[in-house]
This record gives C-alpha cells, sequence and structure tokens, in this order.
C-alpha cells in the first residue's frame, strides 16, 4: 500500500503535562496546490469521470472555496474541462483563489443566493444535466459517495502507520467525517470539529452519507458544534494568536477556517481534560493553506504576521 502523508510527532508543553500522545497526519503535504481532504475526496470522482469519458466536473462553492480551487486545478492535470457555479458576483474572479482556478481553465458561472441554495435539489441538478451534458456533476465541497473511498485510505494508512485512540478532524460539509468513519468501522473514537455555526443539521448529512442502513452500525463518532469560534470564517485576534504560536512551537502551520479551528478545539478539550492520560491521538492536518491569501485579501489578517505562509 502506498502511503501518502507523513505521521508526524507533536511535542508540546501542554501535551506532556496532561501526559498525551500526540501525532499529526500531515495531509497538507500531499499536493503543494491540491493539498489535504481536498486531494482524497476528488481521487475518484476523477478517476471515475475519465473511466465514463465524460468532458469534465461541475461542481458548487463560495469565492475563497478550497474545493473549487483543487478542482480546476486537478482537471487540469488529469485533461478534464472543469465548470465552477460560485455563490456571488462576477467581481469575485479577481480574487486569490478564483483567479488562479481560471489560469487552470475553470469556467466560472456566478449565481445569486437562491440559486444557489437549490444546489442539491433534483430539479436544478436536472437541469444543469441538461446544460452541461455528459460531465459529472460533485456536490460542494466534493463529498459523493465517491470521495468516501478516497478519504478511507487515510484510515488504511494509519492502521500502517500507528496505534492510536482518537482521530480528530475539522467539518464542514462532512464527507470527509463521514469517510473516515465508513472505514473505520468502530475501531477508534472519531471527533469531527464543525467550523460553521448551528451545524447540528450535519449529524443528518452524516447518516444519509452513511446510508440509513449501515449507519447504526457506526457509534464511535461525535461531532462537536460548539468550537466554531463565531460561524464559517470567523475568529479572534486571540484565536489567531494561539494558532501563531502552535505554529511556532511545532513549524507546523493551520489556517484558521478549518486546520486550525480543529487545532483551537483541540487545545481547548485537551485544556478542559477531556482525554485521559497517555490518550494517544492522531490529529488530520486537512490542508487548505491557499485560504490564508483570501483572507488576507479580505482583510480578516495581516500574512505579515504569519512568516510561515510565504513558503506556498
Ligand atoms: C473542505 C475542507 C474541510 C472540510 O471537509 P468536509 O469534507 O467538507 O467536511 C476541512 N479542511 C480543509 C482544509 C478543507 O479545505
Amino acid at each position: 500500500m502506498k502511503i501518502l502523508s507523513a505521521l508526524q510527532t507533536i511535542q508540546h508543553p501542554l501535551f506532556l503535562r496532561h501526559n498525551l500522545q500526540v501525532q499529526i497526519k500531515r495531509d497538507d503535504l500531499i499536493h503543494p496546490v491540491i493539498s489535504g481532504n481536498k486531494w482524497r475526496k476528488l481521487k475518484c470522482n476523477l478517476a471515475y469521470a475519465k473511466q465514463e469519458q465524460f468532458k469534465g466536473i461541475v461542481s458548487f462553492g463560495g469565492a475563497y472555496s478550497n474545493h473549487i480551487h483543487a478542482l480546476a486545478y486537478a482537471c487540469q492535470q488529469e485533461g478534464l474541462a472543469s465548470i465552477g457555479i460560485i455563490r456571488g458576483e462576477a467581481h469575485y474572479q479577481q480574487n486569490s483563489t478564483l483567479s488562479q482556478a481560471k489560469t487552470w481553465g475553470m469556467t466560472l458561472n456566478f449565481v445569486d443566493r437562491a440559486t444557489y441554495r437549490l444546489r442539491e435539489k433534483h430539479h436544478y441538478l436536472q437541469s444543469l444535466r441538461e446544460q452541461y451534458e455528459c460531465f459529472h456533476i460533485v456536490p460542494e465541497g466534493g463529498s459523493n459517495q465517491l470521495a468516501l473511498k478516497g478519504v478511507g485510505e487515510i484510515i488504511n494508512e494509519l492502521n500502517n502507520q500507528t496505534d492510536y485512540d482518537t482521530l480528530l478532524t475539522p467539518v464542514g460539509s462532512s464527507g470527509t467525517l463521514t469517510g473516515l468513519i465508513k472505514a473505520d468501522n468502530n475501531q477508534h473514537n472519531l471527533l469531527g470539529v464543525s467550523v460553521l455555526k448551528n451545524a447540528e443539521y450535519l449529524n443528518d448529512s452524516i447518516k444519509e452519507l452513511l446510508l440509513d442502513s449501515s449507519a447504526k452500525h457506526f457509534n464511535n463518532w461525535k461531532l462537536l458544534t460548539d468550537f466554531h469560534r463565531g460561524g464559517y470564517a470567523k475568529f479572534s485576534k486571540q484565536d489567531e494568536q494561539r494558532i501563531l504560536t502552535f505554529s511556532e512551537q511545532t513549524g507546523i502551520l493551520f489556517e484558521p477556517i478549518y486546520s486550525g479551528k480543529m487545532l483551537l478545539a483541540f487545545l481547548d478539550l485537551v485544556e478542559l481534560g477531556y482525554f485521559p492520560a497517555k490518550h494517544k491521538i492522531v490529529l488530520l492536518h486537512t490542508g487548505g493553506l491557499q485560504g490564508l491569501l483570501g483572507l488576507a485579501e479580505q482583510s480578516k489578517l495581516q500574512l505579515d504576521g504569519w512568516p510561515m505562509a510565504n513558503n506556498f
């Protein structure tokens, strides 16, 4: 079996004090552009599109979407066309994420919020199928059944890399957590940290993705919904500072939308004594570091304060 990303042990005074073994699965290092869970989720979708001789892939995202960014690049590499249905106005095409996606050949279609909300509705998808004949339509965040299979490979790799009790992942659309749940098959505890506010509805999305019949079988996972820090892409100066300090201490860069929110939740849980002594924890670094550029463009953070961010 090919192991795609390294597992690294993190040394930190907090973990020493609580007698915890903490390791991090560096999916952020899988690829300089298609990093982390987007690579995992796209892999089987790309193979499927090619096998079925589709012209390309259509998918959905916000103006700074890591998924759209990864999809555009991956499709270009695989000789497939790509179409991004983007929530918002056309001026967003000048931002860092979408201007790169365009360079890689993606066609951008901007839709208003009301239209974007239809993205999972049967009749809307049917009209897209008619409009984009011979295209594979992938949901927002890339989270479909084919994605679960690619994500599941993380579990196989980890089983060959270490023994552990609990695996933590950030959660957006929940495809990643669902893929982990399915592949893990009740071997470990799985904790998902929702980065969205009011994310309780994701419990149902997860069960739906697991398909009703098998969902009952999996009882080893939990979605934490209280660590969103105000909502999607929201965070305080203090949150930012804690992430930066941890990055400086460990040499591992995080961004405050996904991986950084998982990190903050984890640090909070450790401080609260959530994990018993000698517990072995793996953090999944899902990548997404291109998002730092978008945050800087929106003045949500100052890149000069993020010295390590210059490396990508
Ligand atoms: C998209 C994304 C997530 C969320 O994954 P889901 O499968 O949508 O839950 C987590 N981390 C990063 C870096 C992402 O880009």
